[in-house]
């Protein structure tokens, strides 16, 4: 495969490996992987993305006016708040940086002043766009510093003609100093306010602020080695544990007998529990709370679990959910991670009370960045405690 590579990978900071082709990408990940899990059990090759560009179906953009009264929109420097200039970028999803471009371009037409940090005056802050990679629905979510946005009911009929491909446009209000692109309130300018996605045979609702794997591509093959490992046979009791808004659990909905999801984020429940009204599921509940906590919970009143499910954030699990887990003694545990380091940790904790490792094998979920995903098999040795 020719490389390529991508001419502000100095400046931006988000591809911490574009000088490097890919294959051996793919080596240092896995070495990282081996590195740290190899005392557990023997690691599988790693698997790489096979067009490993423009994967990225969620991009956001920042704008900021120059001096001279031009706009520039792009991402922010690693760890700054200075906007680097980017109108197409190699991991991005290529119709949405058309529109962030177009947008930039329609601006000064229809006199939306780009938003200034330092002085808080302007308007456009934000272009977010979200992409369904099966469905192709686009969302367009306009990040707005005030709630009147100038002309916006035409600006949005020009976006229209110019991108009929857009399905749904929001305009989201975030009059905070913040590092956080989305404000507390948006009002639907176009559409249903929301896209839709089909992953692993499942339809997944999409909102603007709802948490959905980046790279759906690399997002099957993840599930699909996690659902291998589970070795689910239609009768079991899964547990899903940090599940979002439920992927990795309606998934596995189909060859289970029951599955169970437990999650932090309130909003994520939510979408959790329409996903599954939305597919039909009737074997899933999903609850709202801290892992440890659900798990320690379920021990105590008497609950069982065939299979567990675990794909916590990058801080690993708590001590707690460990020490659940190994109460609840389930048949097999799948643990996803992002993060090799605490898994290695967690890993140890779990092989100790009893589980053994069987199989490793790592992903690579964000071609040309340092970041590696994991998919770990353990299963318990003996009888249940
Ligand atoms: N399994 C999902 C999401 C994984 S991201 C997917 O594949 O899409 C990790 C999730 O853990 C996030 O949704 C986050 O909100 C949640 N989380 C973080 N800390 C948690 C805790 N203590 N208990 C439950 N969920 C938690």
């Amino acid at each position: 495969m020719s490389e390529t590579v991508c001419t502000l990978y100095k400046k931006c900071g988000g591809c911490q490996m574009m000088n490097l082709p890919y294959a051996e990408q793919l080596k240092w990940k896995e070495k990282q992987v081996r590195i740290l899990l190899d005392r557990f059990g023997k690691v599988s090759p790693i698997i790489g993305m096979e067009h490993p560009y423009h994967y990225r179906n969620k991009v956001q953009a920042a704008f900021k006016p120059l001096r001279d009264g031009r706009v520039i929109s792009g991402v922010y420097q690693s760890g700054t708040h200075r906007v680097v200039p980017v109108d197409s970028c190699l991991l991005e999803d290529e119709t949405a940086d058309a529109i962030i471009v177009t947008i930039r371009s329609m601006l000064r037409g229809f006199k939306i002043p780009a938003y200034d940090e330092d002085s808080g005056r302007g308007v456009l802050r934000h272009v977010l766009v979200k992409r369904g990679f099966q469905s192709g629905e686009v969302m367009v979510v306009l990040v707005s510093a005030k709630p009147a946005f100038p002309s916006v009911h035409n600006f949005v009929r020009a976006l229209l003609d110019k991108h009929p491909e857009i399905t749904t446009v929001i305009l989201n209000v975030n009059p905070y100093a913040t590092n956080l692109v989305l404000g507390p309130n948006e009002r639907v300018l176009y559409g249903k306010g929301y896209i839709e996605d089909t992953l692993c045979g499942k339809v997944f609702r999409i909102s603007a602020k709802s948490f959905y794997q980046i790279n759906p591509v690399q997002t099957e093959i993840l599930y699909g080695t996690a659902m291998d490992f589970a070795g689910l046979t239609g009768t079991e009791t899964v547990i899903d544990a940090y599940c979002g808004i439920g992927t990795i659990g309606l998934v596995a909905s189909d060859r289970a007998g029951k599955v169970i999801g437990v999650e932090l984020n309130r909003d994520a429940v939510r979408d959790a529990i329409e996903n599954s009204k939305r597919n039909g599921v009737r074997n899933a509940r999903f609850y709202c709370g801290d892992a440890g906590e659900f798990m320690t919970a379920t021990a105590e009143n008497g609950g069982t679990a065939d299979v567990l499910f675990m794909d916590p954030p990058r801080a690993g699990s708590s001590p707690e959910f460990l020490r659940s887990a190994l109460r609840l003694a389930p048949q097999r545990i799948v643990y996803i991670s992002c993060n090799p380091e605490t898994q290695a940790r967690d890993l140890a904790a779990l092989t100790k009370g009893g589980y053994k490792v069987r199989a490793i094998r790592p992903v690579d979920m964000f071609p040309h960045t340092n970041h590696v995903e994991t998919v770990v098999l353990m299963s318990r040795v003996g009888e249940r405690p």
